[in-house]
């Protein structure tokens, strides 16, 4: 028999992440999931009663396949949840979700600092092509939240901490005001990680997660999640965006990220620990200008961090350095254990310059726009990790 949610919802994350979804094999006994690579599976004899737009019955992939279904028992449980929809990436989550919930003449609150395709999404894509009135707003004013809601507003959308910057937003204070005026608030939660913050139980109607980073935690799979309580709307985004639009998981990545997800919170735990270590030592290295990591005392947010952040402050540093975009390629090209490349949640450290002639570069906090590099915290020893970023800095003579 399968391993439900339900069996497990009173053990420890820990230990959630490792038997939820999974089972014995009936045919062989095998301890671990097979993988399923097929698109087709056999009909019943009757067919009277089969509804083909349905992503109940194993019936075609894209309606739904057996490695996305564990996949998603296992991110319901991570966040105590009723369900969860598993896609082909982040990305195809957040359009899943706000293709479903938004239509002409709604109008959507959005973060002035966010993930760069929810930027493209709201500001030249859902307002220009579908009527979609879409504003964009300081999440961290909630003055301004409030005051940007209109009597159309479906759905407040924030992220945190947001990316790239790492501002953390109010999530209950934000549901409050989203909930008080008739609309739906949706929380990108990929930063925090599933370890660390659990919007639905402050208040959130619905958390999206890029899969890719923490949670497969290997950097070889992408996917992304739509977790919630309202089945209902579920079942809307599972028939209109996933079954009308396509953005499945592939068997395979699913099963990628299904195995990944068995070590998550103790590599979350490790990248939590680090990460603090090395905020706080970029803190005082000398010519790093600003270090914006929740976990700081500093932080001007960290006391909404502590309330709504349950394990740790997550893996990804935001910080600057006295150097121009020229000088800080340097530095990431003189790393010798930490990668320059996009991405973050890897096994590997990441590191990423912000460059100044970035086109948003101007919604960003005037400390960010100079200097600025993104850095998500690995596995490897935060010692070695302190010390590569010490030996590049000097290269440059930081
Ligand atoms: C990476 C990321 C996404 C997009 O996820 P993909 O899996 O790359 O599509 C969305 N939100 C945040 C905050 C991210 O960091």
């Amino acid at each position: 028999m399968a391993k439900k949610a339900d069996d497990f919802k009173d053990y420890d994350i820990t230990t959630r992440a490792i038997h939820t979804g999974t089972a014995y094999d009936m045919e062989t006994g095998a301890v671990r999931r097979p993988l399923h690579m097929a698109n087709s599976f056999k009909l019943p004899d009757d067919l009277s009663k089969v509804n083909y737009s349905s992503t109940d019955l194993l019936m075609y992939a894209r309606n739904g396949n057996p490695n996305q279904h564990w996949l998603e028992e296992k991110i319901a449980s991570l966040h105590n949840a009723d369900d969860a929809i598993v896609l082909a990436s982040g990305v195809g989550a957040l359009h899943a979700l706000f293709w479903t919930l938004l239509k002409s003449g709604d109008h959507v609150v959005y973060p002035k600092v966010s993930y760069m395709a929810v930027y493209r999404m709201f500001h030249e894509l859902f307002n220009v092509k579908f009527g979609v009135e879409t504003q964009m707003v300081d999440m961290t004013d909630l003055k301004a939240v409030e005051k940007a809601i209109t009597p159309e507003t479906r759905l407040v959308h924030i992220e945190t901490p947001d990316n790239p910057t790492n501002a953390v937003t109010d999530i209950a204070a934000v549901a409050e005001i989203a909930h008080k005026n008739g609309a739906l608030l949706s929380v990108d939660n990929t930063f925090a990680s599933p370890l660390n913050q659990h919007p639905l139980e402050l208040g959130a109607d619905f958390v999206v997660e890029s899969l890719t980073k923490f949670v497969n935690g290997h950097g070889d799979a992408q996917g992304g999640a739509i977790v919630s309580n309202n089945l209902k709307m579920m079942d809307e985004i599972r028939y209109e965006a996933q079954v009308n639009v396509g953005a499945v998981i592939s068997p395979f990545n699913a099963w990628q990220i299904f195995r990944g997800s068995v070590t998550f919170p103790l590599r979350m735990q490790r990248i939590n620990e680090s990460s603090q270590k090395i905020a706080e030592w970029l803190e005082k290295r000398k010519n790093v200008t600003f270090v914006s990591y929740p976990g700081l005392k500093s932080n001007s947010s960290h006391q909404i961090a502590k309330k709504q952040m349950h394990s740790g402050y997550g893996g990804v540093i935001s910080f600057g350095v006295m150097a121009d975009d020229k000088t800080v390629e340097k530095i990431c090209a003189a790393l010798k254990i930490i990668t320059f490349a996009v991405s973050l949640g890897h096994d590997e450290s990441l590191i990423f310059p912000q460059p100044s002639y970035d086109e948003r570069i101007n919604l960003y906090p005037e400390k960010f726009r100079k200097g600025f590099i993104r850095f998500s915290v690995g596995l490897e020893d935060s010692n070695d990790i302190i010390g590569d970023l010490d030996q590049a800095f000097k290269t440059v003579g930081l």
